[in-house]
């Protein structure tokens, strides 16, 4: 994997996605300071410089676009077992965020992809910019411009950002080509035993607009959230909804 440290940039995701048709192979860009980072649906992730990693790896998928819907609960497990190395717990919220005691501590943001076509027909290439913020440190002021409470993994603040990057890229790089190999399927039991809200009362809701309640149960090969409803077991696609505690 090719790395490059940048001090200050809009979005590590916007620039790797600009950059796709350039790049020979893997490559890891880190900002030292992100002034417009995104989340989902145009929503924003904010970070103080030095209080919090903020990162973006590009990835090639031999795999067809369908096949990647579970990648971001994959990074997840991933991003929360490189954290329990370094004495940090943390559990998953469907469908992409990473939680410290009930608050998201990290973000994950999977945009793809550039598709390059194959002239024998075969599937075609994909590639995914997997961003990721984590906090480190979190400022009241930038509490405030949040405006929810926001957790930080404060203990490892106090590591070298370097080796603390090191291990979460190779944990990445492991995932990602298990997630390559194997598919989603490998990771359900993992996601599942690191499911913040198993067997809650939850909504699924669009925008504010509650689409779905039930009790949570995990999630299935497609990484699906499997609710519970008063009509039974329904599977519910991330898209673009979000979990609320019912
Ligand atoms: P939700 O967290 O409401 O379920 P989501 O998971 O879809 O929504 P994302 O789009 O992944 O959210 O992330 C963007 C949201 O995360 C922002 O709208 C903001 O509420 C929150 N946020 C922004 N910066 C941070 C940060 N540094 N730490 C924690 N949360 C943040």
């Amino acid at each position: 994997v090719a790395l490059e440290v940048v001090p200050e940039t809009g979005s590590t995701n916007a620039d790797l996605l600009g950059r796709l048709d350039s790049l020979q192979g893997p490559l890891l860009l880190v900002a030292e300071k992100q002034t417009a980072g995104r989340g989902r649906a145009g929503r924003s992730w904010l970070s103080a410089p030095g209080a919090s990693l903020t990162f973006s790896l590009a990835w090639k998928f031999n795999r067809p676009l369908q096949a990647l819907t579970g990648l971001p609960l994959a990074v997840g497990v991933s991003i929360a077992q490189t954290l329990q190395q370094f004495d940090v717990r943390v559990a998953l919220k469907w469908p992409n965020d990473v939680m410290k005691d009930g608050k998201k501590v990290a973000g994950v943001l999977i945009e793809s992809a550039a598709v390059e076509r194959h002239a024998d027909g075969q599937d075609p290439a994909i590639w995914a910019v997997i961003g990721v913020g984590l906090n480190l440190a979190m400022p009241d002021a930038l509490e405030a411009q949040i405006g929810r409470p926001v957790a930080a993994a404060t203990w490892l603040a106090q590591l070298d950002r370097n080796i603390l990057m090191a291990a979460l890229l190779n944990g990445l790089t492991e995932t990602l080509q298990q997630f390559e190999r194997d598919g989603f399927k490998v990771f359900v039991p993992r996601w599942n035993a690191l499911h913040a809200y198993a067997g809650q009362g939850v909504a699924i809701v669009d925008r504010g607009a509650v689409l779905h309640q039930g009790i949570a149960q995990g999630v299935d090969a497609m990484g699906r959230l499997l609710l519970d409803g008063s009509n039974g077991r329904i599977a519910v696609l991330a898209g673009d909804v979000s979990l609320r505690i019912d």
